[in-house]
């Protein structure tokens, strides 16, 4: 390949849309990733993530994922295969919708409201209309309970694999399993350097999720990355759990957004897998992603029994099937971060959305394409700056 117009360091959800996104402008694109994606060594992997139109993280994000929407559809559309599916989604949360999920305080009220301002198809139900509907749902009288039939889940290695492919049919050269160690300013461009060899480019984006703010330490200092952990549960009863009889669900019951757990029904053709079900941890970031402790154990299972599910989500073993490691990278008003890496102005910088962002990478890639492709300097509308 002549010289890249751009290197792209990440190929995982935000890498491989941007990647894809950029090729199809016409870019000669260069896609560098450490492992080979879709890997379950970063934030995109577990088979499903949530996605749901009002985004009660803030009303900012609801074009963002409408399209991504379309998007993804897109893709479905050239790869014959589903990413997602769309079985709708509860969003409970305590004291009247008030209580704080993804750092923000009233997250199922702000989820409400942005349907209302958005015209999103929703409803509000009363605690004995879910538990009629829903069996294994347990809320209180006191719980906000919003329904929205058209969100979902998304395949998230099903989503990074179809838009690697994109990217390579576009013409993009996608080098798998190849560690950049660096990135260096040269004059009209940037040097990649990595464990196998030295590139330069006109532009570079780092997308490097959890890893990212250790190639930006200083204009990502307000991510902090923590170690996440899913646990698959079989059901006593897998008929309550069926995707179309189940929902995906967020439910945030206390004050903090460690007071708060989510789940999938059973994904058609891996039932036997059990339901995901998980809580959110940000009490101890990490320094060192690579540093992580992947192994898990069946007390952090018995722990998200205790303290999420018991009286709240009934039906399910109290041991689990499997579990894995994953990792969020938060700011701290759980927005995202594109922009220019300050000094660095021919490098792009995305963080790795705050728990919530899968749902928008693929927007999140066009956006990231969009500011390359056109040479814009400003953060777009929607986005954080970098510190
Ligand atoms: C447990 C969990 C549950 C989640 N649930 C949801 C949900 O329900 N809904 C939702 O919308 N979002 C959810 N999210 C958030 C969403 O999954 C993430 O925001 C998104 O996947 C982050 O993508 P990314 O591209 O930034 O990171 P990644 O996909 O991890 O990609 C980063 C890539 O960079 C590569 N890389 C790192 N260092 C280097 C290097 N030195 N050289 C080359 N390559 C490198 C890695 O190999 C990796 O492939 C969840 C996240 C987690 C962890």
């Amino acid at each position: 390949m002549p010289r890249p117009d751009v290197i792209v360091i990440g190929l995982g959800a935000v890498g491989s849309a941007a990647a894809w996104q950029l090729a199809r402008r016409g870019l000669r694109v260069l896609g560098i990733d450490r492992w080979h994606p879709p890997h379950a060594m970063g934030s995109t992997h577990g088979e499903t993530r949530i996605t749901r139109t009002a985004i009660g993280e803030g009303e900012q994000f609801v074009p963002l994922v409408r399209r991504s929407d379309e998007i993804w559809a897109e893709l479905e559309e050239v790869g014959g295969e589903p990413l997602g599916l769309r079985c709708g989604a509860l969003i409970i949360g305590a004291e009247g919708g008030t209580t704080e999920m993804h750092g923000r305080p009233g997250f199922v009220a702000g989820t409400v409201a942005a349907a209302c301002s958005f015209n999103v198809p929703h409803e509000v139900l009363t605690a004995d209309e879910c538990r009629r509907c829903f069996p294994a749902f347990h809320p209180s009288d006191s719980d906000l309970v919003y329904y929205e039939p058209g969100a979902g889940m998304l395949f998230p290695e099903r989503c990074v694999a179809a838009q690697l492919q994109a990217a390579r049919n576009a013409g993009a050269d996608l080098r798998l399993g190849e560690q950049v160690l660096a990135q260096q300013p040269i004059p009209g461009g940037v040097r990649v350097t990595t464990d196998k060899g030295v590139y330069e480019a006109a532009e570079a984006v780092i997308a490097a999720g959890a890893w990212a703010p250790g190639f930006a330490p200083h204009a990502l200092a307000r991510a902090t990355v923590t170690r996440q952990v899913l646990h698959w549960l079989q059901p006593d009863d897998p008929a309550l759990f069926e995707a179309g009889r189940c929902p995906v669900y967020i439910w945030a019951h206390g004050a903090t957004s460690d007071d708060s757990f989510y789940g999938f029904p059973l994904v058609p053709g891996a039932e036997a897998n059990g339901v995901k079900v998980a809580d959110e941890q940000f009490l101890h970031p990490l320094t060192d992603p690579d540093l992580v402790e992947r192994d898990t154990t069946d007390d952090e299972t018995a722990a998200l029994l205790a303290d999420h599910l018991d009286g709240r989500l009934s039906g399910l073993a109290r041991t689990a099937l499997r579990r894995a490691t994953c990792l969020y990278t938060s700011t701290p008003d759980a927005g995202f971060i594109l922009d220019r890496m300050p000094g660095a102005d021919r490098v792009t910088l995305v963080s790795a959305c705050s728990g919530h962002g899968f749902k928008h990478s693929a927007a999140v890639g066009e956006q990231v394409a969009l500011m390359v492709h056109e040479g814009r300097r400003s953060v777009p509308d929607g986005f954080s700056p970098a510190a």
